[in-house]
């Protein structure tokens, strides 16, 4: 179930919260507090029992700047409801558990520290989890009439930037009646919005894009009313809320979401076309390119191809390492989404707890550098690649 703000994404950015300051603050002020006191009981308990909606307890995420935060995130994924959390883990680890009792299933590549709680800790508490590569997705059928009413996903992915069919595995994990979570991250509601193509959930580390400045850790999901509202109550127990001054330095990150991203799809795209014809780079994985494999998925289902590209170095593992630390602008960091463009080099960060095989098996080569692209001109950012691949 969709919000019914017709405004445009930038507009919705800025304008998102109905929080309403009694000074007259365009933004709404850092509630720095724990909890709210009341006139009498009979206004307490008008709060806590959910007949009048305020400020409580913050833990609750009952506080104005948790508020404020929460109905623009909304409004950029076009959801009913948003849930804001001390980072994306915390956001999946709730959606998960909320969610996830019957099983779970995870297609393609994540995160390493999402594939880590599914994989070792979630069944631990009995929480039984499938994992299936793009390539097997033939397979999906057949586990979801084992009965896991969850469906869990990247696109694009880390790092091959593989892309899958939202519109497609939603309508077939609802025929089992199974709930569909898009991790949007890599893309950021401006490029991409899963909701609207027949997710049930999206969720963010909105440590990335989001947070845009590499100085926050934050998470979100948004959805609808009567999907979130569970939630809620593993969050709250779990104790997993954004703290008052995070949500209101998110805030104000999110103000430039829009034009921070577009710059970056830019930047990317120019930086994407500058390797492809680059002599000592065998291959560039960017959505944008003409010839990358998920480019139609992503003219389909996106609005811009993202700031994030892979590229695979010629000469092999040891010699991507030499660029990467040959490289100036960019730093040698793994994460992505901020102002300042960021390269890692996979086998060695994200995803250097796995076997040679399984990266190989996962198409994940020793070569590859991923590139977040951030906010510096990009004609400085392809000088500084090639010097560095010289
Ligand atoms: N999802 C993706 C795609 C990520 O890249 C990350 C972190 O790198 C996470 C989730 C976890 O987010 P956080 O670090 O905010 O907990």
């Amino acid at each position: 179930m969709h919000s019914e703000d017709a405004r445009g994404l930038a507009t919705r950015a800025i304008h998102g919260s109905t929080q309403q300051d009694a000074h007259g603050s365009p933004h709404t002020p850092i509630y720095n507090t724990t909890t709210f006191a009341f006139p009498s009981t009979a206004d307490l308990l008008y709060v806590v029992d959910g007949m009048k909606p305020g400020a409580l307890y913050t833990r609750y995420g009952l506080n104005p700047s948790i508020f404020a935060l929460e109905e623009t995130l909304a409004g950029l994924e076009g959801a009913e409801l948003s849930w804001a959390f001390c980072s994306g883990m915390a956001a999946e680890t709730a959606l998960f558990l909320a969610y996830g009792q019957d099983g779970i299933v995870c297609i393609g590549d994540a995160y390493g520290g999402t594939l880590e709680l599914l994989a070792a800790q979630l069944p631990q508490l009995g929480i039984k989890t499938h994992f299936i590569l793009g390539s097997e997705l033939s397979r999906l059928d057949h586990l979801l009439a084992e009965g896991p009413k969850l469906v869990f996903f990247e696109t694009p992915t880390n790092p091959a930037l593989e892309l899958f069919d939202i519109r497609a595995i939603a309508a077939k994990a609802h025929i089992y009646g199974a709930r569909v979570a898009v991790d949007s991250t890599f893309a950021s509601p401006v490029n991409q919005r899963p909701l609207e193509l027949g997710a049930d959930f999206v969720v963010h580390s909105a440590t990335k894009y989001l947070g845009g400045h590499s100085d926050l850790t934050a998470g979100a999901i948004m959805g609808s009313k009567e999907l979130l509202l569970p939630i809620w109550n593993w969050r709250k127990n779990l104790g997993s809320m954004i703290a008052p001054e995070t949500a209101s330095l998110l805030a104000r990150s999110l103000r430039t979401l829009v034009v921070r991203v577009r710059q970056q799809n830019a930047s990317a795209q120019a930086v994407a076309q500058a390797m492809a014809r680059h002599p000592k780079v065998e291959r560039v994985l960017y959505p944008g390119l003409p010839d990358f494999a998920g480019h139609a998925l992503a003219k389909a289902q996106m609005h811009g191809f993202g700031g994030m590209l892979t590229i695979e170095v010629a000469g092999g593992g040891e010699e991507a390492t030499r660029v990467a630390d040959r490289l100036q602008l960019f730093a040698l960091a793994p994460s992505l989404g901020g102002a300042e463009s960021l390269v890692t080099q996979p086998c060695t960060t994200t995803h250097h707890g796995l076997t040679p095989e399984e990266r190989a098996r996962r198409g994940i080569s020793d070569a590859m550098l991923r590139l977040s692209i951030g906010l510096e001109d990009a004609a400085d950012l392809i000088a500084d690649l090639e010097q560095a691949l010289q």
